[in-house]
């Protein structure tokens, strides 16, 4: 039989009712034909309150035990919505990452999938199971300890799930219909979009847009995995959501296709450092030792051969970026005068394939929040992307004004 992959994001499985909400779904798939693998999350804020508790027992924490607390918001969910179908006749079980198995790297919290046994699953389907229903976001390393896969890893569960038993279609169910222009949530002009380019969603990922993690899309795009993103909370259609999709399968194209936004920026500034062959090897390295994830770097010019070099990382990585500067600093590998954080900013980006074959793109964005009087902090560019980095009080106002300026409302 045909196989689909349905995942349910947190709000989806928020409540009793909400899961049987979704197991009706997961019924009306069954009864057209399909043997279901059904992914879920842990119930909405139950993750973060455990992430908490790990936080509060033991703050420099071990990763292994970590991974095997903030898994477990998963397993409830799982035997939750297997009793649920069961209640509604439909013969199913749970299945934690463990017993599937899932095998992942030892990457401890951000973890990754190796591979998906399929006998396990395939034999039950054989005997009449109708629905697998997995622990999304977990997995098993090679040390026989749990995993997960990083926050919103159920997305890429689902998705690799999907190319392991080459499914039909890998359908993420989520608390907004779609693919949006931007986060409905803070732009009401926010539009939905029938499909969108794998290349688009990667980047809107990859800078911030959560409703799909970025490595669920590298997955979907390597394994041709038809990915569908829609609402489960209302009617189910086979034209619903966005789908995900090779940018051939799409006619219309704007040059700009999203708004991306990040709240947790933060920006480091090491204030005179020697300007010399090797100053940027011997500043990150240390970062990418201490796993510092960097991501835009601007150099000053320099001035009697001291320069400035500015860099943004996640905001919760700024201790471990100062730890590491000033450790540097001590071996005398590095020298600066001194190191000022700013943890009041945020990113937004405009995506789009489009820019490739638009010029001018980079400077409406920049003319559009001049006239909002927002200052760029630092700015970067990739072939289909502008991200700009500005004082987080502005965030709102920069995503919805970017969206007006491009026209992110109309279809092209
Ligand atoms: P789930 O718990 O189902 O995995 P998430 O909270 O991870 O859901 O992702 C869905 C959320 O992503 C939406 O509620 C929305 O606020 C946010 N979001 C951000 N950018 C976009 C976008 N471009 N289109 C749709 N949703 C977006
Ligand atoms: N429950 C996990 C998280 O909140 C994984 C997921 O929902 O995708 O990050
Ligand atoms: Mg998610």
């Amino acid at each position: 039989m045909p196989v689909l992959v349905m995942k349910f994001g947190g709000t989806s499985v928020a409540t009793l009712d909400r899961i049987k909400r979704a197991a009706k779904k997961v019924g009306v798939e069954v009864a057209k034909g399909y043997d279901v693998i059904v992914i879920v999350s842990a119930m909405s804020g139950k993750t973060n309150e455990l992430v908490g508790w790990v936080n509060e027992t033991s703050p420099l924490f071990d990763a292994r035990e970590y991974d095997a607390v903030v898994s477990s918001g998963e397993n409830v969910t799982a035997g939750l919505m297997a009793l649920t179908l069961q209640e509604m006749d439909v013969p199913a079980r749970s299945w934690q990452g463990w017993q599937v198995p899932l095998l992942t790297t030892s990457a401890h919290s951000s973890a990754r999938i190796e591979e998906i046994q399929t006998d396990n699953i395939n034999a039950k389907f054989g005997e009449g199971m109708r629905v697998a229903v997995v622990a999304g976001f977990q997995g098993l390393s090679p040390e026989g300890r749990i995993t997960t896969l990083g926050r919103g890893g159920s997305d890429t569960t689902a998705v690799a799930f999907a190319a392991a038993f080459e499914a039909e279609r890998c359908d993420i169910y989520t608390d907004v219909d779609g693919v949006y222009t931007t986060d409905p949530r803070i732009c009401e002009k926010a539009r939905k979009l029938d499909k969108i380019a794998f290349e688009e969603m990667l980047e809107l990922a990859s800078l911030g847009a959560k409703v799909l993690q970025t490595r669920s899309v590298e997955l979907a795009m390597k394994y041709k995995v038809r990915l569908r993103v829609l609402s489960s909370f209302e009617e189910q259609s086979d034209e619903a959501g966005t789908l995900v999709c090779d940018e051939e399968e799409i006619m219309e194209q704007n040059a700009v296709a999203g708004v991306a936004y990040s709240r947790d920026e933060a920006k480091v500034t090491l204030i005179s450092v020697a300007d010399r062959p090797g100053i940027a090897a011997a500043i990150f390295g240390p970062l990418a030792d201490a796993g510092v994830n960097v991501d835009m770097i601007v150099q000053n010019i320099s001035e009697d051969g001291r320069t400035d070099m500015t860099f943004s990382c996640p905001i919760d990585q700024v201790a471990r970026a100062e730890k590491a500067m000033n450790a540097a600093k001590a071996a005398d590998s590095i020298n600066f005068h001194d190191l000022v954080a700013d943890t009041d900013v945020c990113k937004v980006s405009i995506v789009g394939i489009g820019m490739r074959s638009h010029a001018g793109v980079a400077a409406k964005m920049f003319d559009c929040l001049s006239r909002e009087g927002i200052n760029l902090k630092v700015i970067g560019t990739s072939e289909i992307k502008v991200s700009v980095l500005i004082d987080r009080k502005y965030m709102e106002l920069a995503v919805q004004a970017l969206h007006d300026a491009f026209e992110l409302e109309k279809t092209a």
